[in-house]
């Protein structure tokens, strides 16, 4: 009996023992399983940000042995991604994502490379926090808060620095321009803020120089994102500058170049089927008859815009021109759209440069389904290919220009000359 009764506490004790390793085993695996898969989270938000805080953030995690430091999973999109298959693979609250989803602006939408960020309530599994990053400095942010999700956009602003960036000219314009840091968009600018004096995809020769003062806003020793805020361009001597001024680029006199009409009054080009031609033979009539505009071949119904701002001076139809819209523009100007299927406008209306008006058509007296349009210049018939669609515009107030522009271009003078 009593040896029975000793062989059973031995057992029972064996038992205990043995559960209490096991536990311990587990216990000792448990955190530094999870402190692991923490780093490597960390880590990839590093890859994609190169954010020195988060190195800082990673540090203190290594030293923090309960793995409670960081709460925040972080997530970079793939390619294919949804927040749905996300939140499916870590299986998170699909409940949440869709009262995320309501407060998410619709223009907002996620891409393959963008990070995104959650906490998760410790009682529930309830994401009480979840950011976008659109990029280093946009995030759009949702809290859990008194029962629903408060959105907030948040942008970290950096400090803004001038930089002047020098480059000359080997082969081209854009080779050079790439050497000194400049990236295609930004060459791309150069190019059309030049424009009203050379064309720097055509017209450089070897050794031209420029410089560009650029303006980049710098936040945690990163770039967040740098504009051209001038350019000096020099050739044979001939100093060529261009600033930007309440967002435009002006030449050093105030003036921009503005496309007053659109090139042609659809989306696409269409085939010209016929020239302004004022001593044409009529292809109907079989008399010498001018032809006042452009014909451009298209099929019925396709969209045609107003090339300019204005006011639409008739829109009614008759047996030669079908239905036809005239519109008045600054300057003198009216342009005329013949033989349309579908007027949209009426007589008195104002309409907008590219604002649609109406569909083509093959009304009045025409040979086929086109276009007729015509620009006239104090009643007087241009052709419309060759009428200049630019106009020289001066900025309003000069001398606020010129107090802006005046150091900057002293300063680019110095920064070409300092050899
Ligand atoms: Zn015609």
């Amino acid at each position: 009996m009593l040896n029975k009764y000793k062989v059973f506490l031995f057992t029972l004790g064996f038992f205990l023992i043995l559960i209490l390793l096991i536990h311990l085993k587990y216990e000792s695996e448990k955190f530094p399983k999870k402190q692991i898969t923490e780093i490597k989270l960390q880590i990839d938000k590093n890859k994609s940000f190169d954010n020195i805080e988060q190195l800082d953030n990673l540090e203190n995690l290594s030293n923090d042995f309960d793995g409670q430091a960081n709460e925040y999973i972080t997530y970079t999109l793939n390619a294919g991604d949804s927040l749905q298959k996300v939140f499916m693979k870590f299986g998170l609250p699909i409940r949440d994502l869709n009262l995320i989803k309501d407060k998410l602006p619709v223009n907002k939408k996620i891409y393959p490379g963008q990070l995104i960020e959650w906490k998760q309530s410790s009682q529930n599994s309830k994401i009480i926090e979840f950011n976008i990053y659109h990029n280093q400095s946009e995030i759009d942010n949702f809290e859990w808060k008194n029962n629903y999700y408060q959105y907030r956009k948040i942008v970290k602003r950096g400090v803004k620095v001038d930089r002047y960036v020098k480059g000359y000219i080997e082969n081209n314009f854009y080779q050079s321009a790439i050497k000194t840091g400049l990236n295609a968009t930004q060459i791309h600018e150069i190019g059309q803020a030049l424009s009203h004096k050379i064309n720097l995809s055509k017209d450089v020769k070897k050794n031209d120089q420029f410089i560009v003062l650029m303006e980049e806003e710098i936040l945690k020793k990163n770039i967040i994102s740098s504009r051209v805020k001038a350019v000096l361009y020099e050739q044979n001597n001939t100093k060529i500058f261009a600033f930007k001024y309440n967002n435009q680029f002006y030449n050093e006199k105030g003036f921009r170049n503005l496309a007053k009409f659109l090139p042609y009054p659809t989306k696409k080009l269409y085939r010209i089927s016929s020239h302004f031609n004022p001593r044409r033979l009529h292809p109907v009539t079989k008399r010498i008859t001018p032809h006042r505009g452009i014909d451009y071949a298209m099929p019925t119904g396709t969209r045609i815009h107003s090339v300019g701002h204005g006011i639409v001076i008739a829109s009614h139809k008759n047996r030669y021109s079908g239905n036809i819209i005239s519109i008045k523009h600054t300057g003198g100007y009216i342009t005329k759209y013949l033989h349309l299927h579908k007027r949209i406008v009426k007589k008195g209306q104002r309409v907008k440069k590219g604002q649609l008006i109406g569909l083509s058509g093959n009304t009045g007296i025409s040979t086929g389904p086109h276009l007729h349009f015509e620009i006239l210049k104090h009643n007087k018939h241009l052709d419309p290919y060759r009428v200049s669609k630019m106009i020289k515009q001066q900025v309003q107030n000069r001398k606020k220009f010129y107090a802006q522009t005046s150091p900057i271009k002293q300063k680019l003078i110095g920064e070409l000359e300092s050899g």
